[in-house]
């Protein structure tokens, strides 16, 4: 036959005790009266007679309910108490013992330890418990060898089924600190705990999290220095158009004064004339009138070209709007002109009839073309004999068109010196020059303007004499 252990082990309940609580000075061990509660007393007095500890030990058995609910709840401090079983009180009186132990400990002013994982629940705080779950699978175990007919002898001993097991709430109410339990110890009734029971969950999405903020600031900042850089060149790219432009208005300023004096000096006679007038015969107003209104034009005609340079001169950053091309080249043609009849150079316009606006940069493009035509106009004066130029003249056509259906072509043709092959590839560079007072930055502006348009600025030799640069502008669209 098997021996059946009963497997409680008071003497770990008593050394679990001082390790949880070390500074327990009683422990007092709860019993009641009936045989079975007796019993197991007597079991419990044995085991913790054999203990080596600290503490004092004192059985409250054989007292009526009443008095034991009054005791434990005035136990001196530092106390302990263990509750064993009561089915019956000093009088006799029957109870349901994890249901009178659930009483005991409520009203106790000390943490209760137990005997039974039934107890466990009702109050107890744990202790080394028969684990009657585990026993009765034990049990069950045994029995079916038996029913199997296997000999009483092969069957194992049974072990006690122990297990150190508390309850969470119990070890929270008397602070007992979880990390003293001892090692494998079960604690149930824990109280739901997001970060325990999800631990994983939370760490991946945590991390998942910080990755993608990871990611999300990764991608600002660059977005950040990108979009700096690019403010950053297109300032530099500013500069330059203003610095090129300066450099090209100073180019031609013979020709700009001119076109200011011209004006002047017709206001001069106007008013010389009006003074004429009015002296010879002071009665007639007519002429004198006439004169006055001469003066407000050419006054007009000088105040438009300083309006015009100013604009020219403005430090203005690239900003594309609808544009009449016609106007763009009037105000191109008032800066040049003089320039090109100073030279004997014959300067023409030739413009399509009917065409679309163009979407671009008033000024950028007006420095481009004005780049052009100077460039055109020196590449003429660039050749020394002027008989070369071709019957003493050269010649610049400029010509707007519409070759393609989506942009405006403007080419400047000259009669000049030409550009060889080699020179077509490097013409673009900056600080490419030919000339001993060039600069050689025109063309590489002109250049950075024209693909800023989402144009292209090419240059071609002429099957005769000279060259022609040539540029596109988008045609404006609506919306
Ligand atoms: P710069 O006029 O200061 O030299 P550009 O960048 O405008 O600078 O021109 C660069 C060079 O390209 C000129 O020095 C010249 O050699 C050449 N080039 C420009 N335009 C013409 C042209 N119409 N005909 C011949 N060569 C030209």
């Amino acid at each position: 036959m098997a021996a059946f252990k009963w497997g409680v082990d008071f003497e770990k309940t008593g050394s679990l005790i001082l390790d949880l609580l070390p500074q327990t000075k009683n422990l007092f061990v709860v019993s009641g009266s009936s045989r079975f509660d007796r019993k197991v007393k007597k079991l419990a007095a044995q085991a913790l007679g054999k203990l080596q500890v600290p503490y004092a030990i004192e059985y409250l058995d054989d007292l009526l309910i009443e008095e034991l609910l009054l005791k434990v709840a005035r136990l001196p401090e530092n106390s302990a108490i263990l509750y064993l079983t009561m089915y019956h009180d000093a009088d006799g009186r029957e109870f349901v013992p994890r249901e009178i132990g659930a009483n005991i400990s409520k009203k106790a002013n000390a943490p209760t330890f137990g005997m039974t994982d039934t107890g466990l629940g009702y109050g107890i705080v744990g202790g080394n418990l028969f684990d009657t779950v585990n026993q009765g699978k034990k049990y069950a175990e045994i029995a079916i060898k038996i029913l199997g007919g296997e000999p009483l002898t092969n069957l194992e001993f049974m072990e006690k089924g122990n297990q150190f097991m508390f309850d969470a709430r119990q070890l929270k109410r008397w602070s007992i600190d979880e990390s003293k339990l001892p090692a494998g110890s079960i604690v149930l009734y824990r109280e739901p705990s997001l970060w325990r029971d999800h631990k994983w969950e939370i760490i991946g999405t945590f991390v998942i999290i910080l990755v993608q903020a990871l990611f999300l600031i990764g991608l600002i900042v660059q977005h950040q220095r990108r979009s700096r850089a690019e403010d950053e060149s297109q300032r530099l790219k500013d500069e330059l158009a203003h610095f090129s432009r300066v450099q090209a208005m100073g180019e031609i300023a013979g020709s700009l004064a001119h076109e200011i004096n011209q004006p002047l000096s017709a206001v001069r006679n106007y008013a010389e004339a009006g003074q004429h007038f009015l002296n010879n015969n002071p009665e007639d107003t007519g002429d004198v009138i006439k004169a006055l209104a001469g003066v407000v034009v050419a006054n007009r005609r000088a105040e438009e070209v300083v309006k015009r340079i100013r604009m020219a001169l403005k430090k203005e950053s690239f900003k594309q709007s609808r544009l009449e091309i016609e106007i763009v080249m009037q105000d191109v043609l008032v800066f040049v002109r003089r320039k090109a009849e100073e030279q004997n150079i014959l300067l023409k316009l030739e413009i399509a009839g009917g065409l679309p606006p163009v979407f671009g940069d008033r000024i950028q493009l007006q420095q481009v073309i004005i780049n052009l035509i100077i460039n055109a106009i020196e590449a003429i004066e660039a050749i020394e004999v002027v008989e070369d130029r071709g019957d003493g003249f050269g010649e610049v056509i400029v010509q707007v068109r519409r070759v393609e259906s989506d942009v405006v072509t403007i080419s400047v043709r000259d009669s000049g010196v030409g550009i060889d092959e080699q020179q077509s590839d490097v013409l673009f560079d900056a600080f490419y020059t030919t000339k001993p007072e060039g600069v050689g930055m025109g063309l590489s502006i002109s250049r950075t303007i024209i693909e800023e348009h989402c144009g292209r600025l090419w240059a071609t030799r002429n099957s005769g004499k000279g060259s022609t640069f040539s540029f596109t502008v988008p045609i404006y669209e609506e919306g």
